[in-house]
Protein backbone atom coordinates (compact mmCIF):
# COMPACT_ATOMS: atom_id res chain seq x y z
CA UNK A 1 0.00 0.00 0.00
CA UNK A 2 2.98 2.36 1.51
CA UNK A 3 5.20 1.16 -1.95
CA UNK A 4 2.02 2.12 -4.48
CA UNK A 5 1.60 5.46 -2.47
CA UNK A 6 5.01 6.27 -3.03
CA UNK A 7 5.26 5.15 -6.88
CA UNK A 8 1.76 7.56 -7.03
CA UNK A 9 3.56 10.35 -5.85
CA UNK A 10 6.71 9.69 -8.35
CA UNK A 11 4.58 9.10 -11.14
CA UNK A 12 2.78 12.58 -10.52
CA UNK A 13 6.15 14.30 -10.02
CA UNK A 14 7.49 13.03 -13.02
CA UNK A 15 4.26 14.44 -14.70
CA UNK A 16 4.66 17.52 -12.96
CA UNK A 17 8.36 17.98 -14.09
CA UNK A 18 7.46 17.02 -17.57
CA UNK A 19 5.14 20.01 -17.33
CA UNK A 20 7.29 22.22 -15.94
CA UNK A 21 9.64 21.88 -18.85
CA UNK A 22 6.75 22.46 -21.49
CA UNK A 23 5.93 25.45 -19.63
CA UNK A 24 9.73 26.46 -19.54
CA UNK A 25 9.73 26.33 -23.53
CA UNK A 26 8.12 29.82 -23.94
CA UNK A 27 8.39 33.64 -22.14
CA UNK A 28 4.70 33.41 -21.71
CA UNK A 29 4.52 30.64 -19.51
CA UNK A 30 8.38 29.93 -17.84
CA UNK A 31 7.07 31.11 -14.74
CA UNK A 32 4.32 28.62 -14.32
CA UNK A 33 6.94 26.03 -15.77
CA UNK A 34 9.58 27.19 -12.59
CA UNK A 35 6.12 26.65 -9.94
CA UNK A 36 5.62 23.62 -11.64
CA UNK A 37 9.01 22.26 -11.48
CA UNK A 38 8.95 23.24 -7.79
CA UNK A 39 5.77 21.68 -7.01
CA UNK A 40 6.94 18.04 -8.33
CA UNK A 41 10.29 18.26 -6.37
CA UNK A 42 8.39 19.09 -3.38
CA UNK A 43 5.79 16.06 -4.31
CA UNK A 44 8.99 13.97 -4.64
CA UNK A 45 10.39 14.53 -1.54
CA UNK A 46 7.99 14.45 0.68
CA UNK A 47 6.90 10.71 -0.70
CA UNK A 48 10.84 9.81 0.29
CA UNK A 49 11.00 11.37 3.61
CA UNK A 50 7.80 9.41 4.14
CA UNK A 51 8.24 6.12 2.78
CA UNK A 52 11.37 6.69 5.33
CA UNK A 53 9.59 7.42 8.14
CA UNK A 54 7.09 4.54 7.13
CA UNK A 55 10.15 1.35 6.87
CA UNK A 56 10.99 3.14 10.76
CA UNK A 57 14.09 3.82 9.27
CA UNK A 58 15.08 6.92 11.39
CA UNK A 59 18.79 7.14 10.79
CA UNK A 60 17.77 7.71 7.55
CA UNK A 61 15.07 10.17 7.69
CA UNK A 62 17.19 11.84 10.31
CA UNK A 63 20.31 12.09 7.74
CA UNK A 64 18.17 13.13 4.59
CA UNK A 65 16.24 15.88 6.64
CA UNK A 66 20.25 16.99 8.01
CA UNK A 67 21.32 17.12 4.39
CA UNK A 68 17.92 18.93 3.09
CA UNK A 69 18.62 21.46 5.81
CA UNK A 70 22.02 22.04 5.11
CA UNK A 71 22.40 22.15 2.10
CA UNK A 72 19.31 23.78 0.89
CA UNK A 73 20.83 26.74 3.49
CA UNK A 74 23.98 26.64 1.69
CA UNK A 75 21.69 26.59 -1.59
CA UNK A 76 19.16 29.49 -0.45
CA UNK A 77 21.92 31.27 0.97
CA UNK A 78 24.43 31.20 -2.78
CA UNK A 79 21.05 31.79 -4.76
CA UNK A 80 20.74 35.29 -2.98
CA UNK A 81 24.44 36.43 -3.12
CA UNK A 82 25.14 35.05 -6.48
CA UNK A 83 25.10 37.84 -9.30
CA UNK A 84 23.34 37.37 -12.55
CA UNK A 85 26.73 37.57 -13.95
CA UNK A 86 27.84 34.54 -12.11
CA UNK A 87 24.88 32.03 -12.59
CA UNK A 88 26.70 30.05 -15.68
CA UNK A 89 29.79 29.12 -13.37
CA UNK A 90 27.59 28.62 -10.48
CA UNK A 91 25.73 25.92 -12.43
CA UNK A 92 29.05 24.42 -13.57
CA UNK A 93 29.05 24.29 -10.25
CA UNK A 94 26.43 22.79 -9.34
CA UNK A 95 26.73 20.39 -12.31
CA UNK A 96 30.06 18.79 -10.92
CA UNK A 97 28.42 18.21 -7.44
CA UNK A 98 25.64 15.91 -9.31
CA UNK A 99 28.75 13.99 -11.22
CA UNK A 100 29.99 14.01 -7.64
CA UNK A 101 26.99 12.44 -6.27
CA UNK A 102 26.96 9.63 -9.05
CA UNK A 103 30.37 8.79 -7.90
CA UNK A 104 29.94 8.02 -4.42
CA UNK A 105 26.43 6.64 -5.40
CA UNK A 106 28.59 4.04 -7.60
CA UNK A 107 30.96 3.16 -4.97
CA UNK A 108 28.09 2.99 -2.09
CA UNK A 109 26.24 0.34 -4.78
CA UNK A 110 29.14 -1.76 -5.13
CA UNK A 111 30.24 -1.66 -1.44
CA UNK A 112 26.73 -2.63 -0.59
CA UNK A 113 27.10 -5.99 -3.18
CA UNK A 114 26.59 -6.30 -6.88
CA UNK A 115 23.85 -8.36 -7.63
CA UNK A 116 24.18 -9.51 -11.12
CA UNK A 117 26.67 -8.61 -14.16
CA UNK A 118 23.56 -5.62 -15.34
CA UNK A 119 23.71 -4.16 -11.77
CA UNK A 120 27.93 -4.08 -12.44
CA UNK A 121 27.42 -2.39 -15.67
CA UNK A 122 24.91 0.17 -14.25
CA UNK A 123 27.90 1.07 -11.62
CA UNK A 124 30.45 1.02 -13.95
CA UNK A 125 28.84 3.40 -16.34
CA UNK A 126 27.14 5.67 -13.51
CA UNK A 127 31.01 5.94 -11.98
CA UNK A 128 32.51 6.77 -15.54
CA UNK A 129 29.52 9.82 -16.17
CA UNK A 130 29.61 11.18 -13.43
CA UNK A 131 33.22 11.27 -12.84
CA UNK A 132 33.37 12.93 -16.30
CA UNK A 133 31.03 15.08 -15.35
CA UNK A 134 32.45 16.14 -12.32
CA UNK A 135 35.88 17.60 -13.60
CA UNK A 136 34.33 18.62 -16.86
CA UNK A 137 32.59 20.84 -14.59
CA UNK A 138 35.05 21.76 -12.60
CA UNK A 139 37.11 23.17 -15.57
CA UNK A 140 34.13 24.47 -17.12
CA UNK A 141 33.76 26.84 -13.49
CA UNK A 142 37.16 27.70 -14.24
CA UNK A 143 37.20 28.78 -17.34
CA UNK A 144 33.26 30.63 -16.87
CA UNK A 145 35.13 32.98 -13.13
CA UNK A 146 37.58 33.50 -15.38
CA UNK A 147 40.00 31.38 -12.72
CA UNK A 148 41.86 30.30 -15.77
CA UNK A 149 42.31 31.20 -19.15
CA UNK A 150 39.45 30.65 -21.90
CA UNK A 151 41.81 29.34 -23.98
CA UNK A 152 41.24 25.61 -25.78
CA UNK A 153 44.25 23.68 -24.27
CA UNK A 154 45.83 22.23 -27.48
CA UNK A 155 48.04 18.93 -26.60
CA UNK A 156 49.51 16.74 -28.84
CA UNK A 157 47.30 13.90 -30.69
CA UNK A 158 44.18 15.10 -28.02
CA UNK A 159 41.85 13.37 -29.98
CA UNK A 160 43.78 10.38 -29.87
CA UNK A 161 44.19 10.43 -25.95
CA UNK A 162 40.61 10.64 -25.78
CA UNK A 163 39.78 7.42 -28.14
CA UNK A 164 42.43 5.67 -25.48
CA UNK A 165 40.41 6.94 -22.53
CA UNK A 166 37.24 5.00 -23.93
CA UNK A 167 38.87 2.06 -25.08
CA UNK A 168 40.99 1.97 -21.67
CA UNK A 169 37.32 1.92 -20.11
CA UNK A 170 35.85 -0.11 -22.21
CA UNK A 171 38.92 -2.67 -20.95
CA UNK A 172 38.25 -2.27 -17.67
CA UNK A 173 35.06 -2.68 -17.67
CA UNK A 174 34.93 -6.33 -19.01
CA UNK A 175 37.66 -6.52 -15.88
CA UNK A 176 34.91 -4.83 -13.70
CA UNK A 177 32.19 -7.16 -14.80
CA UNK A 178 34.12 -10.13 -14.92
CA UNK A 179 36.17 -10.02 -12.04
CA UNK A 180 34.01 -7.79 -9.44
CA UNK A 181 37.30 -6.35 -8.46
CA UNK A 182 37.38 -2.41 -7.08
CA UNK A 183 40.83 -2.09 -8.97
CA UNK A 184 39.36 -1.65 -12.55
CA UNK A 185 37.01 0.51 -11.02
CA UNK A 186 39.73 2.84 -9.63
CA UNK A 187 41.65 3.11 -12.30
CA UNK A 188 38.85 3.43 -14.72
CA UNK A 189 37.34 6.80 -12.41
CA UNK A 190 41.02 7.82 -12.73
CA UNK A 191 40.87 7.51 -16.39
CA UNK A 192 37.53 9.37 -16.41
CA UNK A 193 38.10 12.19 -14.49
CA UNK A 194 41.23 12.70 -16.31
CA UNK A 195 39.03 12.56 -19.41
CA UNK A 196 36.42 15.16 -18.30
CA UNK A 197 38.77 17.34 -17.49
CA UNK A 198 40.71 17.30 -20.82
CA UNK A 199 37.55 17.14 -22.96
CA UNK A 200 36.48 20.37 -21.37
CA UNK A 201 39.62 21.78 -20.96
CA UNK A 202 41.08 21.82 -25.40
CA UNK A 203 37.15 23.36 -25.87
CA UNK A 204 38.11 26.78 -26.72
CA UNK A 205 36.06 30.38 -25.35
CA UNK A 206 33.70 30.50 -28.14
CA UNK A 207 32.46 27.34 -27.80
CA UNK A 208 31.68 27.64 -23.87
CA UNK A 209 27.51 27.75 -24.51
CA UNK A 210 27.71 24.39 -25.80
CA UNK A 211 29.92 23.11 -23.09
CA UNK A 212 27.25 24.51 -20.33
CA UNK A 213 24.75 22.58 -22.32
CA UNK A 214 26.58 19.79 -22.69
CA UNK A 215 27.52 19.54 -18.79
CA UNK A 216 23.92 20.43 -17.99
CA UNK A 217 22.68 17.12 -20.27
CA UNK A 218 25.92 15.15 -18.73
CA UNK A 219 24.67 16.25 -15.19
CA UNK A 220 20.88 14.18 -16.19
CA UNK A 221 22.86 11.04 -17.49
CA UNK A 222 24.58 10.97 -14.25
CA UNK A 223 21.66 11.36 -12.31
CA UNK A 224 19.81 8.55 -14.31
CA UNK A 225 22.83 6.47 -13.83
CA UNK A 226 22.00 6.84 -10.21
CA UNK A 227 18.77 6.03 -10.15
CA UNK A 228 19.18 2.94 -11.88
CA UNK A 229 21.93 2.00 -9.15
CA UNK A 230 19.51 3.23 -6.62
CA UNK A 231 16.48 1.31 -8.59
CA UNK A 232 14.68 4.66 -8.20
CA UNK A 233 12.20 5.59 -10.95
CA UNK A 234 12.16 8.84 -9.91
CA UNK A 235 15.31 9.54 -10.52
CA UNK A 236 15.59 7.90 -13.95
CA UNK A 237 12.97 9.88 -15.38
CA UNK A 238 13.82 13.32 -14.03
CA UNK A 239 17.50 12.39 -15.03
CA UNK A 240 16.74 11.38 -18.36
CA UNK A 241 14.83 14.76 -18.68
CA UNK A 242 17.33 16.31 -17.91
CA UNK A 243 19.64 14.59 -20.15
CA UNK A 244 17.80 14.76 -23.32
CA UNK A 245 16.48 18.53 -22.96
CA UNK A 246 20.23 19.48 -22.39
CA UNK A 247 21.54 17.53 -25.41
CA UNK A 248 18.59 18.79 -27.69
CA UNK A 249 19.68 22.69 -26.08
CA UNK A 250 23.40 21.76 -27.23
CA UNK A 251 22.13 21.10 -30.81
CA UNK A 252 20.20 23.82 -30.86
CA UNK A 253 22.97 25.93 -29.98
CA UNK A 254 25.45 23.87 -32.46
CA UNK A 255 23.16 24.96 -35.09
CA UNK A 256 22.73 28.33 -33.93
CA UNK A 257 26.85 28.67 -33.90
CA UNK A 258 27.18 26.91 -37.37
CA UNK A 259 29.15 24.34 -35.09
CA UNK A 260 29.54 20.40 -35.93
CA UNK A 261 28.20 19.16 -32.54
CA UNK A 262 30.74 15.97 -32.30
CA UNK A 263 33.56 18.45 -33.25
CA UNK A 264 32.73 20.33 -30.34
CA UNK A 265 31.74 17.24 -27.98
CA UNK A 266 35.07 16.19 -28.94
CA UNK A 267 37.12 19.46 -28.13
CA UNK A 268 39.03 22.26 -30.22
CA UNK A 269 38.34 20.32 -33.68
CA UNK A 270 38.86 22.90 -36.05
CA UNK A 271 40.31 25.31 -34.09
CA UNK A 272 44.79 25.68 -33.18
CA UNK A 273 44.03 27.62 -29.85
CA UNK A 274 45.22 30.79 -31.83
CA UNK A 275 43.37 34.09 -30.61
CA UNK A 276 43.60 36.64 -33.36
CA UNK A 277 42.68 40.00 -34.52
CA UNK A 278 44.29 42.06 -31.69
CA UNK A 279 47.00 43.20 -33.18
CA UNK A 280 45.09 43.57 -36.32
CA UNK A 281 45.00 47.66 -38.13
CA UNK A 282 41.25 48.22 -38.65
CA UNK A 283 42.08 51.86 -38.46
CA UNK A 284 40.77 54.30 -36.58
CA UNK A 285 37.22 54.29 -34.38
CA UNK A 286 34.96 57.53 -33.56
CA UNK A 287 33.42 58.41 -30.62
CA UNK A 288 30.17 60.23 -29.55
CA UNK A 289 28.14 61.14 -26.73
CA UNK A 290 25.18 60.59 -24.62
CA UNK A 291 23.50 63.85 -26.20
CA UNK A 292 24.16 63.12 -29.78
CA UNK A 293 23.08 59.40 -29.61
CA UNK A 294 19.80 61.13 -27.75
CA UNK A 295 19.35 63.32 -31.05
CA UNK A 296 19.76 60.24 -33.39
CA UNK A 297 17.67 57.89 -31.93
CA UNK A 298 14.93 60.43 -31.28
CA UNK A 299 15.04 61.58 -35.33
CA UNK A 300 15.28 57.75 -36.31
CA UNK A 301 11.95 55.68 -37.70
CA UNK A 302 13.37 52.45 -36.63
CA UNK A 303 15.99 51.45 -33.97
CA UNK A 304 17.19 47.72 -33.34
CA UNK A 305 18.77 46.94 -29.74
CA UNK A 306 21.37 44.26 -29.63
CA UNK A 307 21.96 43.51 -25.74
CA UNK A 308 24.96 41.76 -25.22
CA UNK A 309 26.99 40.04 -22.00
CA UNK A 310 27.69 44.04 -21.18
CA UNK A 311 24.40 44.76 -20.15
CA UNK A 312 24.28 42.15 -18.07
CA UNK A 313 27.48 43.04 -16.45
CA UNK A 314 26.34 46.78 -16.13
CA UNK A 315 22.61 45.89 -14.88
CA UNK A 316 21.73 47.98 -17.98
CA UNK A 317 18.43 46.42 -18.61
CA UNK A 318 16.14 48.81 -16.22
CA UNK A 319 17.35 52.25 -18.14
CA UNK A 320 17.24 50.24 -21.53
CA UNK A 321 13.59 49.52 -20.97
CA UNK A 322 13.11 52.90 -20.04
CA UNK A 323 14.40 54.25 -23.23
CA UNK A 324 12.48 51.70 -25.36
CA UNK A 325 9.27 52.91 -23.59
CA UNK A 326 10.31 56.76 -24.13
CA UNK A 327 11.16 56.20 -28.06
CA UNK A 328 8.10 54.19 -28.43
CA UNK A 329 6.05 56.97 -26.66
CA UNK A 330 7.00 59.25 -29.56
CA UNK A 331 6.66 56.84 -32.28
CA UNK A 332 9.58 55.19 -33.10
CA UNK A 333 9.81 51.68 -33.62
CA UNK A 334 12.08 50.13 -31.34
CA UNK A 335 12.86 46.13 -31.25
CA UNK A 336 15.43 44.16 -30.27
CA UNK A 337 18.00 41.30 -31.53
CA UNK A 338 19.09 38.65 -29.71
CA UNK A 339 21.70 36.44 -30.45
CA UNK A 340 21.20 33.05 -29.11
CA UNK A 341 24.73 32.74 -27.28
CA UNK A 342 24.40 36.65 -26.22
CA UNK A 343 25.82 36.60 -22.63
CA UNK A 344 26.95 33.90 -21.13
CA UNK A 345 23.40 31.11 -20.71
CA UNK A 346 20.75 30.49 -23.01
CA UNK A 347 18.46 33.16 -22.96
CA UNK A 348 20.25 35.44 -20.65
CA UNK A 349 19.53 38.39 -22.56
CA UNK A 350 15.53 37.16 -22.43
CA UNK A 351 15.73 36.60 -18.64
CA UNK A 352 17.17 40.46 -18.21
CA UNK A 353 14.55 41.74 -20.70
CA UNK A 354 11.55 39.61 -19.48
CA UNK A 355 12.84 40.84 -15.56
CA UNK A 356 12.99 44.57 -16.83
CA UNK A 357 9.21 44.21 -18.48
CA UNK A 358 10.26 44.49 -22.52
CA UNK A 359 7.10 43.14 -24.15
CA UNK A 360 8.18 40.05 -25.39
CA UNK A 361 6.66 40.97 -29.24
CA UNK A 362 9.43 43.46 -29.79
CA UNK A 363 11.97 40.87 -28.65
CA UNK A 364 13.10 39.22 -31.85
CA UNK A 365 15.44 36.59 -32.29
CA UNK A 366 18.74 36.88 -34.68
CA UNK A 367 16.83 34.94 -37.82
CA UNK A 368 13.90 36.94 -37.12
CA UNK A 369 15.28 39.89 -37.14
CA UNK A 370 18.61 39.63 -39.47
CA UNK A 371 17.34 40.37 -42.54
CA UNK A 372 16.29 44.16 -41.44
CA UNK A 373 18.63 45.26 -40.03
CA UNK A 374 19.49 46.77 -43.91
CA UNK A 375 16.74 49.01 -43.28
CA UNK A 376 17.42 50.19 -39.56
CA UNK A 377 18.21 53.55 -39.14
CA UNK A 378 19.98 53.14 -35.89
CA UNK A 379 21.52 50.23 -34.10
CA UNK A 380 22.28 50.23 -30.32
CA UNK A 381 24.88 47.41 -29.05
CA UNK A 382 24.30 47.46 -25.55
CA UNK A 383 27.38 45.19 -24.44
CA UNK A 384 27.41 43.28 -26.97
CA UNK A 385 31.13 42.26 -29.37
CA UNK A 386 31.39 38.86 -30.33
CA UNK A 387 27.81 38.25 -31.42
CA UNK A 388 27.87 41.47 -33.64
CA UNK A 389 31.54 40.86 -34.97
CA UNK A 390 31.21 40.54 -38.74
CA UNK A 391 34.89 39.09 -38.79
CA UNK A 392 32.97 35.96 -38.32
CA UNK A 393 31.11 35.90 -41.99
CA UNK A 394 34.17 37.70 -43.37
CA UNK A 395 37.13 36.29 -42.28
CA UNK A 396 37.82 32.49 -42.79
CA UNK A 397 40.95 32.36 -40.43
CA UNK A 398 39.53 34.13 -37.66
CA UNK A 399 38.60 31.73 -34.57
CA UNK A 400 34.99 32.36 -34.67
CA UNK A 401 34.67 32.01 -38.13
CA UNK A 402 31.24 30.22 -39.38
CA UNK A 403 29.31 31.84 -36.16
CA UNK A 404 26.33 33.83 -37.44
CA UNK A 405 26.19 36.62 -36.19
CA UNK A 406 23.68 39.64 -35.91
CA UNK A 407 24.82 41.91 -38.88
CA UNK A 408 24.53 45.41 -37.28
CA UNK A 409 26.93 46.59 -39.55
CA UNK A 410 24.02 46.73 -42.73
CA UNK A 411 22.01 49.60 -40.67
CA UNK A 412 22.25 52.91 -41.27
CA UNK A 413 24.27 53.81 -38.30
CA UNK A 414 25.53 51.56 -35.37
CA UNK A 415 26.37 52.87 -31.71
CA UNK A 416 28.72 50.47 -29.22
CA UNK A 417 28.27 50.83 -25.81
CA UNK A 418 31.17 49.73 -23.72
CA UNK A 419 33.94 51.04 -21.42
CA UNK A 420 36.89 50.48 -23.51
CA UNK A 421 38.30 48.76 -27.31
CA UNK A 422 38.32 45.53 -25.53
CA UNK A 423 37.71 42.52 -26.78
CA UNK A 424 34.78 39.66 -25.71
CA UNK A 425 34.85 36.83 -24.51
CA UNK A 426 36.37 35.17 -27.86
CA UNK A 427 39.59 37.58 -27.34
CA UNK A 428 39.02 38.51 -31.06
CA UNK A 429 38.79 42.11 -32.01
CA UNK A 430 35.51 43.53 -33.76
CA UNK A 431 36.45 45.33 -37.18
CA UNK A 432 32.91 46.92 -36.85
CA UNK A 433 34.47 49.26 -34.20
CA UNK A 434 36.38 51.03 -37.08
CA UNK A 435 33.49 51.12 -39.45
CA UNK A 436 31.84 54.48 -41.38
CA UNK A 437 29.13 54.17 -40.13
CA UNK A 438 30.10 52.96 -36.16
CA UNK A 439 30.79 54.75 -33.08
CA UNK A 440 31.56 53.95 -30.29
CA UNK A 441 29.77 55.40 -26.69
CA UNK A 442 32.45 54.98 -24.13
CA UNK A 443 31.34 54.05 -20.34
CA UNK A 444 29.37 51.60 -18.36
CA UNK A 445 26.24 51.06 -20.19
CA UNK A 446 23.99 51.70 -17.65
CA UNK A 447 24.98 55.06 -16.84
CA UNK A 448 25.42 56.29 -20.32
CA UNK A 449 21.80 54.97 -21.12
CA UNK A 450 20.98 56.95 -18.21
CA UNK A 451 22.30 59.85 -19.75
CA UNK A 452 20.75 59.43 -22.76
CA UNK A 453 17.21 59.47 -21.05
CA UNK A 454 18.91 62.67 -19.43
CA UNK A 455 19.29 64.55 -22.40
CA UNK A 456 15.83 63.11 -23.87
P1 LIG B 1 31.09 39.47 -25.30
O1 LIG B 1 31.47 38.69 -24.11
O2 LIG B 1 31.66 39.11 -26.61
O3 LIG B 1 31.43 41.02 -25.06
C1 LIG B 1 30.84 41.72 -24.01
C2 LIG B 1 31.34 43.16 -24.07
O4 LIG B 1 30.68 43.87 -23.03
C3 LIG B 1 32.82 43.28 -23.84
O5 LIG B 1 33.50 43.55 -25.04
C4 LIG B 1 32.95 44.41 -22.80
O6 LIG B 1 33.78 45.43 -23.35
C5 LIG B 1 31.54 44.93 -22.66
N1 LIG B 1 31.21 45.27 -21.28
C6 LIG B 1 31.52 44.58 -20.15
N2 LIG B 1 31.07 45.25 -19.08
C7 LIG B 1 30.47 46.36 -19.53
C8 LIG B 1 29.81 47.44 -18.88
N3 LIG B 1 29.68 47.51 -17.54
N4 LIG B 1 29.30 48.43 -19.65
C9 LIG B 1 29.44 48.39 -21.01
N5 LIG B 1 30.05 47.39 -21.67
C10 LIG B 1 30.56 46.38 -20.92
O7 LIG B 1 29.49 39.49 -25.34
P2 LIG B 1 28.41 38.87 -26.32
O8 LIG B 1 27.17 38.78 -25.50
O9 LIG B 1 28.39 39.61 -27.61
O10 LIG B 1 28.94 37.41 -26.66
C11 LIG B 1 28.86 36.35 -25.73
C12 LIG B 1 30.16 35.54 -25.76
O11 LIG B 1 30.16 34.67 -24.64
C13 LIG B 1 30.27 34.69 -27.01
O12 LIG B 1 31.62 34.55 -27.39
C14 LIG B 1 29.71 33.35 -26.51
O13 LIG B 1 30.18 32.26 -27.27
C15 LIG B 1 30.28 33.33 -25.09
N6 LIG B 1 29.55 32.46 -24.14
C16 LIG B 1 28.20 32.44 -24.16
C17 LIG B 1 27.51 31.58 -23.33
C18 LIG B 1 26.01 31.48 -23.43
O14 LIG B 1 25.45 30.45 -23.07
N7 LIG B 1 25.34 32.52 -23.89
C19 LIG B 1 28.21 30.71 -22.33
C20 LIG B 1 29.67 30.87 -22.37
C21 LIG B 1 30.29 31.72 -23.26
P3 LIG B 1 34.59 46.43 -22.35
O15 LIG B 1 35.40 45.57 -21.46
O16 LIG B 1 35.41 47.28 -23.29
O17 LIG B 1 33.54 47.21 -21.64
Amino acid sequence: MTLSLIQAAYLVAALLFIASLAGLSMHETAREGNVLGMVGMAVALVGTLWLAGQRADWLTWLAIAVAVSVGGGIGVRRARQVQMTGMPELIAMLHSFVGLAAVLVGYNSFLSGLSDAVHGVEVFLGVFIGAVTLTGSVVAFLKLSARISSRPLMLPARHWLNLLALLVSAGLLVWFVGGRSIVPLMLMTVVALLFGWHLVASIGGGDMPVVVSMLNSYSGWAAAAAGFMLGNDLLIITGALVGSSGAYLSYIMCRAMNRSFVSVIAGGFGSDGAVRGGELDYGEHRETSAEEVASLVTSAASVVITPGYGMAVAQAQYPVAELTAKLRERGVAVRFGIHPVAGRLPGHMNVLLAEARVPYDIVLEMDEINDDLADTDVVLVIGANDTVNPAATEDPSSPIAGMPVLKVWEAGHVVVFKRSMNTGYAGVQNPLFFRENSQMLFGDARERVEDILRAL
